[in-house]
């Protein structure tokens, strides 16, 4: 797919981090961009930074997913491009002991429900959503008609202690990213994913300095978190090469996460 002021794109989770950089490089060859995110403030200020459009969305909110399509292909077109970043982390153990009164607490369901419902469901419900618009739309040139790329993380595979619920999210992420891709094959759409490995964003910037420091001293190289403008090269490679299909391509520095 050719990058430019004809094609329009959808980036969720497009307020900050890896979002945030991929509207940025998608807006940088002219793609009109539409950012879902819950965070409104920074949401508006880079949609309008941009020439893009905000959109209040949830993406685990079906009402709130359609009415953001809706709202985007209204100001910007009918999206060619869909960039699912949007995800929810936090560690919590399968079970645990309190460290003060020693009591056995279980892995909250409600956390696990939120983060599959967020990482996973989100994701599926902006893919077959987006799928469904881009139907209506004629192929390109080059014979495509639109590219999907989706966020997991390296947890998918090396899953830390804690990360029982995103690591099966994000599995998840991948699982489907295949068999989309074959559904989708007829209609000239792909469907491609990422495995970030650790990216020095809003996300981990949260992390005190010894332990971001300690997490590049991990990477075997380069030793050092992977900027968030590296992943957007990724979602540009993803959707401007017409051959990439059906893939899972972990993006780490050839990091292997330890069990915590
Ligand atoms: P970030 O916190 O900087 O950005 C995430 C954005 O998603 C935020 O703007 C947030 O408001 C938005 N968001 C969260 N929940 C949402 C929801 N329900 N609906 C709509 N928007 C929502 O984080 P990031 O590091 O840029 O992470 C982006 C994606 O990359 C996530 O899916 C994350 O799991 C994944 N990832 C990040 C890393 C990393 O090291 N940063 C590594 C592996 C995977």
């Amino acid at each position: 797919m050719k990058l430019d002021s004809s094609v329009s794109a959808v980036i969720t989770g497009g307020a900050s981090g890896l979002g945030e950089a991929t509207a940025r490089r998608l807006a940088s060859h002219g793609v009109k961009v539409a950012l879902f995110d819950l965070d409104a403030e920074r949401g508006e200020a880079l949609a309008k930074e941009l020439g893009g459009v905000f959109c209040p969305v949830d993406v685990s909110s079906d009402d709130q997913v359609t009415a953001g399509f809706a709202k985007a292909r209204a100001e910007i077109g009918q999206e060619r491009i869909l960039v699912n970043c949007a995800g929810i982390g936090g560690p919590v153990k399968t079970v645990s002991r309190d460290r003060e009164t020693g009591a056995i607490v279980e892995f909250p369901m409600d956390k696990f429900e939120r983060t599959v419902g967020v990482n996973l469901f989100g994701t599926f419900r902006c893919i077959k959503k987006s799928a469904a618009g881009m139907l209506t739309l004629d192929p390109m040139d080059d014979g495509e008609r639109g590219a999907i790329v989706n966020t997991a993380s390296v947890a998918a595979e090396d899953g830390q202690i804690g990360q029982a619920a995103y690591a099966a999210s994000k599995a998840g992420i991948v699982g489907l990213t295949l068999t989309v891709a074959r559904d989708l094959s007829a209609e000239a759409i792909r469907v491609n994913t990422i495995l970030p490995g650790i990216f020095d964003t809003p996300l981990l910037g949260r992390a005190s300095e010894s332990v971001r420091a300690s997490l590049a001293a991990q990477v075997p190289f380069p030793k050092r978190l992977g900027k968030a403008d590296e992943f957007a090269q990724v979602v540009e490679l993803l959707v401007s090469c017409g051959y990439f299909n059906g893939e899972d391509v972990r993006l780490d520095g050839a990091i292997r996460m330890a069990p915590r």
